[in-house]
């Protein structure tokens, strides 16, 4: 097993680095890092730049194309607002979308603006749910025939306390009382008078 080096494992590892590579005192930096002297000259016997070349290869080893399919994860993402369904819709891992977010600026931003419209979005449809409330159609068979269809609009008031939590999570954060049920049948009303 490879023994544990101090000065890879340190937390300023970057900066220890730059030192060595500088005149340096190797007793100042062992009190400064607090790394014992040995460890620092191992280190700088076996394994100075080696962070560096990794830093190289990562920055090296290059991007799959991945043009098409992030263009299917955000196409799909815009429409379904479903991060699952629009990785399988690309094929691709949760891990790959986690790379592209790190390694890739104009995916990064393509896919902030999508996670900007898909709650734009979102946030339409629950206030359009909460205020006019969702199409339900009941659809009425006699003997085999449609008879009746019945178009009704039923606001949600989960949908409006919801809506109301999460603009104003001071006021309706986790207490349900009384004044919330109140301001809801009265948002309710007004809502129905402008319908
Ligand atoms: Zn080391």
């Amino acid at each position: 097993m490879a023994q544990r080096c101090g000065v890879c494992a340190h937390p300023r590892i970057g900066e220890i680095e730059e030192r060595l590579h500088g005149p340096h005192n190797v007793s100042y930096l062992s009190r400064e890092f607090s790394i014992t002297r040995q460890s620092i000259q191992r280190h700088r016997a076996n394994h100075l730049g080696r962070l560096e070349l990794k830093e190289r290869l990562d920055e090296a080893e290059p991007l799959p194309p991945q043009a098409s399919a992030q263009d299917t994860f955000l196409a799909s993402y815009l429409q379904s607002a479903d991060v699952r369904e629009a990785l399988r819709d690309a094929g691709v891992t949760r891990a790959t979308l986690r790379k592209w977010q790190e390694h890739d600026e104009g995916f990064a931003l393509r896919y902030h603006q999508a996670e900007a419209e898909t709650i734009e979005v979102l946030e339409a449809e629950a206030r359009t749910r909460a205020i006019a409330g969702s199409k339900m159609i009941r659809r009425v068979y006699r003997q085999g025939h449609l008879y009746e269809e019945i178009h009704e609009y039923r606001p949600s008031d989960a949908m409006l306390v919801k809506l109301l939590q999460a603009h104003r999570p001071d006021k309706y954060g986790d207490k349900l009382a009384i004044t919330q049920t109140t301001i809801v049948k009265a948002v309710d009303a007004e809502a129905w008078d402008a319908v």
